[in-house]
This record gives C-alpha cells, sequence and structure tokens, in this order.
C-alpha cells in the first residue's frame, strides 16, 4: 500500500491547529509551580467556567487527573466502583492500586452504564469488618462501550443513590465534549452532579493535556497530589495556550467528528456482516462485532491494516474505529472502499 493509511485508531492521534502553534509560540509563561504563568491560570478559569466549577487545573494528562482524583476521593483500603470496562480499571495499569492503595471493584453495567439495579448491591451497610466503599467513578462519552452518551437522568440518579449511601462520585469525561454535543447540552449541565475530568488532548486536538474540575477546597489538594505524583510543571503556558484554542474553538467541531462516524458505521453495516453490541453510533467512537466476517477481532485489524486502515481492538473483543479532526469526510469514501472486501 503506497497511499497513507487512514488512521482511526484513536483520537489521540489528532494534530494541533495552525491556531495552536501560534498560540503557543506567543505563550505568555510564568513559573506554574509558583502560580505565576498566566496562561496556565486563564485555561483554568476558562474552563472551570465553561465546566460550571468553582475551579479546575490543567494535567499533563488525562490518567493522572483520575488518578488524583482517586487519591482525593478515596483512602487506602477502600473501595471504588467502576463500570467493568471503564478506563480506570483497564487502562491505567492498576493505578489505583499502586498510587493510592485502594482496591478497584468493576462492577456489570449495560453498554458502559451503570443504572441503579447495577449499584444496589454495593451500597448495603456493610460490617466492620469489610472493606468500605468510598467512591463511585461514571464515564462519559464510554470509551470501550462504543462511545455512549451516559442518559442524563440515570447519571443523576445514581449518583443521587450513592451519594445517599455515603459515597462520593466522579465523572471520567475524557470526551465530555463530545457527549455534550451529541446530546445538544452543555457540558457544566452533563458535568454539574461531579467532579470532572475532561481531555483536551482527543478530539479538542490539543497536543497535551486535561484538566480537573471542581470546587475550590478539592481543586486546593489536587494541586498539591499533582505535585506529588510528579506533575507540577513550570512554563506550561506553552501548552495551556494550545489547551485554550481548544477550548474556545475545539468544541463545535466535534458534530463533524459525529457525522463522519456515523457514515463510517453506516457503510461497515450496510453489507451485514459487522454490528454494533453498543448501538447506534452516538459520538465519534466505533465498537464494532466483526465475527460474522469470519475473522477475529485481531486478524480483521490486521487485515485492514494490509488495506490501509487502521484500527484497534478492545479488550471485550471488538474492533474499534475513532474519527477526529485529522480524518474528513472523503477519508470515509476511501476506507470503505478499501475495508469492502473484509465486510462484503
Ligand atoms: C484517554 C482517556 C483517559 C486518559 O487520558 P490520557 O490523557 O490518555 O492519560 C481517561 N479516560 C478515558 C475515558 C479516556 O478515553
Amino acid at each position: 500500500m503506497t497511499e497513507p493509511p487512514i488512521d482511526f485508531r484513536s483520537d489521540t492521534l489528532s494534530t494541533p491547529t495552525d491556531a495552536m502553534r501560534a498560540a503557543m509560540a506567543a505563550a505568555e509563561v510564568g513559573d506554574d509551580v509558583y502560580r505565576e504563568d498566566p496562561t496556565a491560570n486563564r485555561l483554568q478559569q476558562v474552563a472551570a467556567d465553561r465546566l460550571g466549577k468553582q475551579a479546575s487545573l490543567f494535567f499533563p494528562s488525562g490518567t493522572m487527573a483520575n488518578q488524583v482524583a482517586i487519591r482525593l476521593l478515596a483512602r487506602p483500603g477502600e473501595e471504588v466502583l467502576v463500570e467493568r470496562s471503564g478506563h480506570s480499571h483497564d487502562w491505567e495499569l492498576g493505578g489505583a492500586a499502586a498510587l493510592s492503595g485502594v482496591q478497584v471493584r468493576a462492577i456489570a453495567g449495560e453498554a458502559g452504564v451503570i443504572e441503579p439495579e447495577h449499584l444496589t448491591p454495593w451500597l448495603g451497610r456493610r460490617p466492620y469488618y469489610q472493606s468500605h466503599v468510598a467512591l463511585l467513578i461514571l464515564e462519559n462519552t464510554h470509551n470501550m462501550a462504543g462511545g455512549r452518551v451516559y442518559p442524563q437522568s440515570t447519571c443523576c440518579e445514581v449518583v443521587e443513590m450513592a451519594r445517599a449511601a455515603g459515597l462520593r462520585a466522579y465523572l471520567d469525561g475524557a470526551r465530555l465534549f463530545n457527549a455534550a454535543v451529541a446530546v445538544s447540552a452543555p457540558a457544566a449541565e452533563l458535568a454539574a452532579p461531579f467532579s470532572v475530568m475532561v481531555s483536551l488532548s482527543k478530539g479538542l486536538s490539543a497536543p497535551v493535556g486535561s484538566i480537573l474540575a471542581g470546587d475550590a477546597a478539592f481543586i486546593a489538594e489536587a494541586r498539591r497530589a499533582r505535585k506529588l505524583f510528579g506533575g507540577g510543571m513550570r512554563q506550561v503556558g506553552v501548552l495551556a495556550a494550545a489547551g485554550l484554542v481548544a477550548l474556545e474553538h475545539g468544541g463545535e467541531r466535534l458534530a463533524e467528528d459525529r457525522a463522519n462516524a456515523a457514515r463510517l458505521a453506516a457503510g461497515l453495516l450496510a453489507p451485514g456482516r459487522v454490528r454494533l453490541p453498543y448501538g447506534p453510533v452516538q459520538t465519534n467512537i466505533i465498537v464494532a462485532d466483526v465475527r460474522d466476517t469470519g475473522m477475529t477481532a485481531q486478524e480483521f485489524k490486521v487485515a485492514a491494516r494490509q488495506r490501509g486502515v487502521l484500527c484497534s481492538t478492545t479488550m471485550g473483543g471488538g474492533v474499534r474505529f475513532l474519527t477526529y479532526r485529522d480524518i474528513e469526510p472523503g477519508d470515509i469514501d476511501i476506507a470503505l472502499q478499501r475495508l469492502e472486501p473484509l465486510i462484503a
């Protein structure tokens, strides 16, 4: 294949825009450990406002932000409830155990969504000789469940149940802006029930960074924990400048990613051998069941690569495609042509 491959492995492959590079070059900076980086401070203010929170903090990665949140919201030996294919369960290297000494309890949801009946069994009072359940983590959109948007009424209901039982709640909202576009709601509304992490480096195209947002006391503690985890950065305004552009302009065009993903999914489904186990595409992620093509997910990935289309596999045996800014509408047509021999 001499043509360049079309790369659907992840929206983290999105590259910074020209506007971001210009803003980075021009960024006013200072030492952010001393809280003297004006651009980082501005990003944190703008992000807090966008998410409807008192304060926010810039992190080098979503993983670090999630791990800092877990550190602050649960104590060693306590349990943290996470949906079983959740990012903080499967893709953070056991960080909750390694860094915070907590026990992660992976609970079954439905297409990534923990509904009240999934939660009830874990909320009962426990005797003193069992671990205490401290925290519930939800994920919106749900990465490994095909980019599902958490239905907001269910979200509010389970958070309320958890709180009533004495738990804290936290949202892994790496793709919260994709969810907001899909349901035409402000991100602040979707984030209202909890502290939240959002990624700037995925669909929003910034080169690096995530935001943790919540009330002022939580973010003050998070600043200490970020330093503890080695995430105290210096002239980080160079990166924050790209984050500001991402927040200002990146959200609007997520609708295009959604349209591209919908069209790719329609093309994959048309011959009748690819299925979507988590239901219709809602955002920029497709997780497909390809077993009826006669291939495993791994075999499909290799065959697709040979034909110039890159995708990834999930731990659940699915094939995953993501759309992002660098994937254009024309790329969808080319990808479908290339994949036709595999799916027809
Ligand atoms: C990507 C992702 C993260 C982690 O973000 P990184 O910046 O890659 O560390 C956390 N949660 C979800 C749902 C993600 O998709």
